[in-house]
């Protein structure tokens, strides 16, 4: 007997006959004599017409109603699921994030989470033999009681922080692809399952714009060692071997990698935006003044390029935002601009960032200069770069994403 997780995202649930799917999958669990808390997403598309609902409604809303507005998506999937289940024979309730509770601290739209009380769960599990459905994406501020998010994509990091509290054997991660990829198989149709990736890497993966997992529900099982597995929800539950390994990957330590490769694989992010602030006075201090007003507007800066000045006296610098900070960001550059003295600002909201991601690279020379001269071989100009141990991103123009991607997919041997 094992103690399971079992994470189900938008598109397993998105209609009647999914979640009638998703309880088979659960019941095949239950049946083999498993514990199983299952975690919910919202059906596809549900939260962006929350979220668009919330827009319309008022541009700039207090974040603590877009929370009790967007939360809602994922406490009728619960419900449904619940519902499906002990129609076929299984025990089964729903928790929403305050009933349990799940306590988060109290940053509206993407709350962290604090602690989680799974003590309910186990008595459950063990006394009645009943199935957990769990609203994923949120939680609860542990003052105020107010609803919280997880910020987009939470529901992972929801089902990796009930996996930690129950110390559950396994989180599995049931999806619309089979497992993590050398890239997203729906652009590169020759795109890879891995078998095992390490946590470092599905990190970078994650953070550089890979939306299979959320960063966050890496970073917490990495902390507390959670088996977490993705696979696919659209195998039937019927043909899969309740004793065998289906399909899927396994995030885990570097050093239950057998075989690691220089390059793992190719992530990419359209959601960015390039700044640059031009003529800008050659001396110290105007770093601070341009990056502190950013952060003192929470506004998350990444890339940074500045120029050696030629004339000694003003020079350019390169940066890039969330594309949904671009104008935010001018505006709020705009109002410091006697104070940083430049001349003007210009910028692009068609860019994306393609990366390389590889532990391997820590231990190999030359990997990004190959990378550069397969870009200039395929007419692809490269806008910024930056580099760290095992990763590095170029900025490049959003028309050429998917070239650029395949183009370095090939490079690195990752084709099929
Ligand atoms: P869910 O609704 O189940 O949470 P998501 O849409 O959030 O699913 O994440 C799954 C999607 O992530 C896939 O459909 C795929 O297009 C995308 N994706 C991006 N990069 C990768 C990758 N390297 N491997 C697998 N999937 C990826
Ligand atoms: N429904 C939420 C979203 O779309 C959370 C999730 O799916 O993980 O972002
Ligand atoms: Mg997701």
């Amino acid at each position: 007997m094992a103690r399971l997780v079992m994470k189900f995202g938008g598109t397993s649930v998105a209609d009647i006959d999914r979640i009638r799917n998703v309880a088979h999958h659960v019941r095949r669990e239950v049946e083999a004599g498993h514990e199983v808390a299952v975690v919910v997403s919202a059906m596809s598309g549900k939260t962006n017409e929350l979220v668009g609902w919330c827009r319309a409604a008022a541009p700039l809303h207090d974040a603590r109603e877009y929370d009790a507005v967007v939360a809602s998506g994922e406490q009728v999937t619960s419900g449904l699921l619940a519902i499906t289940l002990e129609g076929i024979g299984i025990n089964a309730r729903s928790w929403q994030g305050w009933q349990l509770p799940i306590l988060t601290s109290n940053a509206h739209g993407s709350a962290r989470i604090l602690d989680i009380n799974g003590a309910e769960l186990i008595k459950r599990f063990k006394e009645r033999k009943e199935v957990a459905v769990i609203s994923g994406f949120q939680g609860v501020h542990k003052d105020t009681g107010r609803i919280t998010t997880l910020g987009r994509g939470g529901s992972d990091t929801s089902a990796v922080a009930i996996a930690a509290a129950i110390q559950a054997d396994r989180c599995d991660i049931y999806t619309d692809v089979d497992g993590v990829y050398t890239t997203d198989p729906r652009v590169v149709p020759r795109a890879r399952r891995m078998d095992r990736i390490a946590f470092e890497e599905m990190l970078e993966f994650a953070s550089l714009g890979a939306k299979v997992l959320q960063v966050r529900s890496v970073e917490l099982g990495m902390l507390h060692k959670v088996k977490i597995f993705v696979r696919s929800s659209f195998d039937k539950p019927e043909d899969i071997d309740p004793h065998g390994t289906p399909p899927g990957t396994l995030i885990c330590d570097e050093e239950d990698i057998v075989e690691q490769q220089t390059v793992t694989g190719i992530a990419f992010s359209k959601d960015e935006a390039q700044i640059s602030v031009r003529h800008v006075p050659d001396k110290p201090g105007v770093a601070a003044a341009i990056f502190g007003p950013l952060a003192e507007a929470s506004i998350n800066v990444d890339m940074i390029v500045q120029n050696v000045s030629a004339d000694g006296a003003t020079t350019d610098l390169t940066f890039t935002v969330p594309s949904a900070d671009f104008q935010r960001s001018v505006d709020v550059l705009n109002k410091s601009k006697a104070a940083i003295g430049f001349d003007h600002i210009d910028g692009s909201i068609d860019v994306a960032k393609v990366s390389v991601i590889g532990i391997g690279m820590r231990s190999h020379a030359g990997v990004a200069a190959d990378a550069f001269k397969a870009l200039a071989g395929r007419g692809v100009n490269i806008r910024a770069i930056t580099t760290s141990e095992i990763k590095f991103s170029v900025l490049i123009d959003a028309a050429y994403t998917e070239l650029a991607v395949r183009t370095l997919h090939s490079l690195y041997g990752l084709d099929k």
